[in-house]
């Protein structure tokens, strides 16, 4: 099939099945042209880049040259990017077609896809509940069914978490590993850019062209090579696991390390506990410090009147906490912890190649509930997914089973750079 014809027929079945599940917030209207040049580029040269033949969906918080990118908020409503960020260039650069931008929570802060300013997304994989977030859209759109990959950020969970509601795999990077150019900070020193794909090899091939150093963030940096066998997984005991997410991703596991002669070993990651209450000072910092540049003069609106609920709660928490006043006593405070979360992880991996452990604690909650619940509650679903931003080290969910109809995911995360070692061990649990 024609990458043109390939489109058009994505495009069909959105247009037929969006409406139920709110997957996308732009199209881009130029997706067929593009597509087409794609084609007539490989009838005349002959050669397909990497990513030939490959739809792309991206998050509302990337930018693409010509497309809004308002991040599903009312402060950037009709923001039309004016460049490509660097994962997008390479992106197309390896022929890879961009169908549109999706749906999210406003400015990647939420775990639900509740918050976005244009309305929830709904989980394919089971609806009724939510998709997970913040890259909502971007999961939902690859389960179900309206591109082939879809790039997410993740800066306390937001791509692993909506993998696991939604049945699919989601990968989130080592910190540095993939140029944060062009993407909408949340928190700068956590987020990174990832892919969410049907499978790892995809997911695979979307990383190996979107990673490496790029000269446009001085953080980023090549991947390491992937070394040696796995032998030793490690798995931590942890306290509040909802007892049916525990059992199934610990028989999926035993049932794969039995087939891959992997031994087991518990091992204990004593300040993982503090994780929650770690990241959240940092995200509220580095987000009201990012959110300063949206000034009124130049955006048209003050940003503390037009964003939503939570990212208001986010703005006035990060400038109360940041106070000269207070030294920094949040934000230093929790620096260091994230240090101490950072060594252990790296001792850890010492002595196992990759902890597994599951994404969420909880089962993904009926849409429209997170309102009813306590922020502490909502936070709390970042419990098993933001130890890995603490600490840089990468990390993939992949589907472990079926709760009640829902699908449940396990992380497979590895020390920092070990990018292509997390994923070949992911892969074995297709
Ligand atoms: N749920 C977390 C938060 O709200 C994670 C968000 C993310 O990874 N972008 O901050």
């Amino acid at each position: 099939m024609s990458v043109e014809d390939k489109v058009k027929k994505f495009l069909e079945k959105i247009k037929k099945e969006d409406g139920k599940i709110n997957a996308f917030l732009h199209l881009n209207d130029k997706v067929v042209e593009e597509a087409r040049a794609v084609d007539e580029k490989f009838k005349k040269t002959g050669k397909k880049g990497k990513l030939y033949g490959f739809v792309v969906a991206v998050k509302s918080n990337i930018n693409v040259k010509g497309i809004i990118c308002n991040c599903a908020s009312r402060v950037l409503e009709n923001y039309v990017a004016p460049y490509d960020a660097t994962v997008i260039s390479k992106i197309k650069g390896e022929d890879g077609v961009i169908i549109g931008m999706t749906n999210m929570d406003e400015f990647a802060a939420g775990v639900s896809g509740e918050n976005s300013a244009f309305g929830p997304t709904q989980n394919p994989a089971a609806l009724g509940k939510i998709p997970g977030g913040s890259s909502s859209g971007s999961a939902a759109a690859v389960a179900a069914g309206f591109c082939d990959v879809a790039l997410g950020s993740d800066t306390g969970g937001s791509i692993r978490a909506p993998a696991s509601h939604c049945g699919i795999v989601g990968m989130k990077p080592s910190y540095g590993a993939v140029s944060r150019y062009g993407l909408v900070d949340l928190s700068m020193s956590l987020d990174q850019i990832g892919p969410l794909a049907k499978n790892v090899e995809d997911a695979k091939l979307l990383f190996e062209v979107i990673s490496g150093r790029d000269e446009r963030d001085t953080m980023s940096e090549d991947i390491k090579e992937d070394e040696g066998n796995t032998i030793n997984i490690g798995v931590l005991k942890i306290k509040g696991i909802d007892s049916r997410i525990h059992k199934i991703v610990e028989h999926k596991l035993r049932e794969v390390a039995k087939i891959n002669k992997w031994l087991i070993k518990e091992i204990e990651l004593e300040n993982i506990g503090l994780a929650v209450q770690t990241y959240y000072p940092l995200v509220y910092s580095e987000f009201y410090s990012g959110t300063r540049r949206f000034d009124g003069r130049r955006y048209g609106y003050r940003f503390e009147d037009k964003c939503g609920k939570e990212v208001l709660r986010r703005v006035l928490g990060g400038s109360e906490i940041t106070k000269a006043e207070h030294a920094g006593a949040y934000y230093r405070r929790s620096l260091e912890i994230k240090q101490m979360i950072s060594e252990e992880f790296s001792k850890a991996f010492g002595k196992v190649d990759c902890i597994i452990i599951p994404v969420c604690p909880i089962l993904p909650w009926k849409v429209g509930e997170g309102d009813k619940m306590s922020i502490e509650e909502v936070y709390a679903a970042d419990a098993l997914t933001c130890p890995a931003n603490l600490a840089g080290i990468c990390s993939v969910a992949v589907p472990s089973g079926i709760v009640e109809n829902i699908p449940v995911g396990l992380q497979v995360m590895c020390a920092k750079g070990n990018d292509l070692k997390a994923l070949k061990i992911a892969g074995k649990f297709s």
